[in-house]
């Protein structure tokens, strides 16, 4: 089911931790939020789950406004990152919970209950482990009993608040790529909150920044990427470079030399220009250049720093093995082949 968020609020006390959040999440949408610690990730959840009510604005499931609604009426399937399974009962037990507590005019016949649970326990892989207890099964084990048991009861849209945080990397990755798997098999809306920048670009069909309470940038994992809007992002997701430039005459310059990079429609002034370590080529004239100060091997490329001379941070580039061993140690010179340009660049 499709979820609106219009202009949501929340203040505790009288500190915002959300101002002013509008997001549109599409029926079947397997979305990221992510953002460093305290930037409202959770708080934005449990709004959509109804564990908290806005200051401020709304939240409409389908055509529904739900903003009022209890975390019952919403139908959400939940999980934390501290499983919250019920110690006492079997694995089975813990799946089918959700339907077994419903009122008897909506509860399935106990047959039909548990053949569901049996069907999730082998969409999750568990199969066999059904009589088993919580304290018998490994982090990653129970995790997938949580998710299981979420989706039970066939939720409108499943909230998954660092499921996988307190499991150890390896784990981790095993269960990112099985989640992908599991949501494009059932096709859940599925809010997932991380502050893992990886996680978010692996698994995400969109990804949404958080910063200090409020979006910063929506878009795929390539756009967000690719194509950072704020020096925030850059600076948040993956390597970026920040080097201060003067606009003059609709051309970006460095250090007084024109760098080869048109901005017609920039106002003139100084700037900072940001780019991606692996979105440079190696030129000759008109561009940045320095010493060659350090090289270290990363999978099939090299990164290497680029002392570009005092009062400026060292700059890191990304090439191919080939292009960075021919290089003269003496004088790197390169351009950014994309860009962008921010004022208040701090
Ligand atoms: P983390 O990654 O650390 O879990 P987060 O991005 O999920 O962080 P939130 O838990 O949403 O952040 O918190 C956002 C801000 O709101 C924080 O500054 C937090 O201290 C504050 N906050 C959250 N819940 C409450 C509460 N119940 N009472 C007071 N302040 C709160």
């Amino acid at each position: 089911m499709e979820v609106r968020v219009q202009n949501l609020r929340k203040e505790f006390g009288r500190f915002p931790a959300l101002h002013d959040v509008s997001l549109d999440i599409r029926s079947s949408e397997l979305i990221a939020l992510l953002g460093p610690s305290g930037s409202g990730k959770t708080t934005l959840l449990r709004l959509i789950a109804g564990l908290e009510t806005p200051t401020e604005g709304r939240i409409f499931f389908g055509e529904d406004d739900a903003s009022r609604k209890s975390v019952q009426q919403r139908n959400i399937g939940f999980v934390f990152q501290h499983y919250a399974l019920f110690r006492h009962m079997t694995v089975l037990e813990n799946i089918s919970f959700g339907l077994r507590v419903r009122s008897a005019s909506r509860r399935p016949p106990r047959d039909e209950i548990r053949r569901r649970a049996l069907e999730l326990l082998e969409l999750v892989q568990l199969n066999g482990l059904e009589k088993r207890y919580p304290a018998q099964l490994s982090g990653g084990q129970r995790q997938r009993v949580a998710l299981a048991r979420a989706m039970a009861v066939e939720p409108n849209v499943l909230l998954l608040d660092e499921p996988f945080g307190a499991l150890d990397a390896q784990v981790r990755k095993d269960l990112r790529k099985w989640l992908r798997e599991i949501h494009d098999r059932t096709g859940h809306t599925t809010v997932f909150v991380t502050h893992d920048q990886e996680e978010a670009l692996e698994l995400a069909d969109r990804v949404v920044v958080l910063n200090k309470g409020a979006i910063e940038q929506v878009g795929t994992p390539d756009e967000i990427y690719d194509t950072p809007n704020s020096p925030f992002v850059y600076g948040f997701i993956g390597q970026s470079n920040r080097i201060k430039v003067r606009i003059a005459s609709g051309e970006i310059w460095f250090d007084d030399k024109p760098l080869g990079l048109s901005a017609p429609h920039e106002p003139e002034g100084e700037a900072h220009l940001y780019f991606r370590p692996h979105d440079i080529e190696l030129c000759d004239g008109g561009a940045i250049a320095g010493l060659l100060a350090a090289s270290r091997r990363v999978a099939g490329t090299r990164h290497l720093e680029i002392d570009i001379g005092s009062g400026h941070e060292s700059i890191e580039i990304e090439l191919p093995p080939n292009k960075a061993d021919a290089l003269d140690r003496n004088r790197v010179a390169f351009r950014p082949t994309r860009w962008k340009l921010f004022r208040n660049g701090s």
